[in-house]
C-alpha cells in the first residue's frame, strides 16, 4: 500500500479538503499511474453532493484523469514505466457478459466499478482522480497520444467520450446535419469532434453568449433556445441532435427539429421524470435515446481521433486549493469549457 495526498470530500456537501488515502499495491495486472492533471465533471458535484442519490464518504472525485505510468505488475503486457496515459469513468467490470465481450463494459450488466464512489471487486471502496497516484488495471486504462497534451487530453476521458460514442453511433459525418444541445464542457467537444467527423454542426444554446466560441470550435450555425424563431426556422432540420442538458426540456419542440428518421440523443439527463406526447415521435419515425459513455476500445479510438484531429478539451487550469471555488462557478456554468487541477499542486 502507498499512502498518496488527495482532495476528499469528508461528508455529503461538505467542501474538498486536502487529505491522504491509501493506494493498493500493485497486482499481477496492475499499473501506478503518477496523476499529472485531473478534470472537474459536473457529475463530481453531483456525487458529492448526493444529488443522485446516496454515496460513500470521504469521497475523493475525478474521472478525467491523464498522468504517466511509473510502475506495472508483473503480468502487464500493454503498458510500460513512462507511457502516457488516461483513466475514465470506469476501472473494472465483469469482462463476462455480452456487453463486456462487446466492448461495451459502460454498459456491464454484471455491474462495473466506477473510478470513484464505487466498491472494486476487492471490496475495497474506489477513490477517484483528485490525487497524486492512482492504480487501476491495465484493461481500464487507455493511451494518451503524444501529439495530445496532457493537460487537454484530461477532459477527454469523460466529456470527449460521451459525446464521441453517441456521434459514431448515430453516423455524424459528411451529408449529415447535427446539432449540439447545450454549449458546455460536453457540448463544446461534440461539436469539435461533429465538425472533425465531417458533419454540418448547428449549437443550441440558451443565448448567443457563447457564439463567438462556438463558431471558432467548428460550429457551422448557432441559434438560442430561448427565441422562438429558432424552432420555426429550424423544423424538420437535423439528423442527430445530441442534447449535453441536464435542466428539464421540452422534448417535443426539440423533436420539432429532427427530420425524418432523426434521433434525439441524450447524454445529460434532467432529475426529474419527463413526459411526452408520443405522436412527436410517431410523425417522422423519430428517436428519442440515451447515451452512457464508451467503452474502453471505443475510448482509445476517441482519444486516436481527437490527438489525428488535434482536439484538445478548452480547459481553465486550477490549483487543487481552487477546487470547491470552481465548483461554484461550474453550477454558475461559468467556465470556458473544463476546469483541469494540477495534480502537482495536490
Ligand atoms: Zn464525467
Ligand atoms: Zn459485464
Amino acid at each position: 500500500m502507498t499512502t498518496v495526498a488527495a482532495y476528499a470530500a469528508p461528508a455529503a456537501k461538505a467542501p474538498l479538503e486536502r487529505t491522504t488515502i491509501e493506494r493498493r499495491a500493485v497486482r499481477e495486472h496492475d499499473v501506478l499511474i503518477d496523476i499529472h492533471f485531473a478534470g472537474i465533471c459536473h457529475s463530481d458535484i453531483h456525487q458529492v453532493r448526493e444529488g443522485w442519490g446516496e454515496a460513500i464518504f470521504p469521497m475523493v472525485p475525478g474521472h478525467e484523469i491523464a498522468g504517466v505510468v511509473s510502475e506495472v505488475g508483473p503480468g502487464v503486457t500493454k503498458f510500460a514505466v513512462g507511457d502516457r496515459v488516461g483513466v475514465g469513468c470506469m476501472v473494472d467490470s465483469c469482462r463476462e457478459c455480452e456487453n463486456c465481450r462487446a466492448g461495451r463494459e459502460q454498459y456491464c450488466t454484471g455491474g462495473n466499478v466506477m473510478t470513484y464512489n464505487g466498491v472494486g471487486k476487492d471490496g475495497e471502496v474506489t477513490y477517484g482522480g483528485y490525487s497524486e497516484k492512482v492504480v487501476v488495471d491495465e484493461n481500464f486504462v487507455v493511451r494518451i497520444p503524444d501529439a495530445l497534451s496532457l493537460d487537454v487530453a484530461a477532459p477527454l476521458l469523460c466529456a470527449g467520450i460521451t459525446v464521441y460514442s453517441p456521434l459514431r453511433h448515430w453516423n455524424a459525418g459528411p451529408g449529415k446535419k447535427v446539432a449540439v444541445l447545450g454549449m458546455g464542457g460536453l457540448g463544446h467537444m461534440a461539436v469539435k469532434i461533429a465538425h472533425a467527423m465531417g458533419a454540418e454542426v448547428t449549437v443550441l444554446s440558451q443565448s448567443l453568449r457563447k457564439k463567438d466560441d462556438g463558431l471558432r470550435l467548428g460550429a457551422d450555425h448557432y441559434y438560442a433556445t430561448s427565441d422562438p424563431k429558432t424552432f420555426e426556422e429550424l423544423r424538420g432540420s437535423f439528423d442527430l441532435i445530441v442534447s449535453t442538458v441536464s435542466a428539464p426540456l421540452d422534448f417535443g419542440a426539440f423533436l420539432s427539429l429532427l427530420r425524418t428518421d432523426g434521433a434525439l440523443v441524450n447524454v445529460g439527463a434532467p432529475e426529474e421524470p419527463i413526459s411526452l406526447n408520443l405522436f412527436s415521435l410517431i410523425g417522422g419515425r423519430k428517436t428519442l435515446a440515451g447515451s452512457s459513455i464508451g467503452g474502453i476500445r471505443e475510448t482509445q479510438e476517441m482519444l486516436d481521433f481527437c490527438a489525428e484531429h488535434n482536439l484538445g478539451a478548452e480547459i481553465e487550469l486550477i490549483a487543487a486549493s481552487e477546487i470547491n471555488e470552481a465548483y461554484e462557478r461550474v453550477l454558475a456554468s461559468d467556465v470556458r469549457y473544463r476546469f483541469v487541477i494540477d495534480a502537482s499542486t495536490i
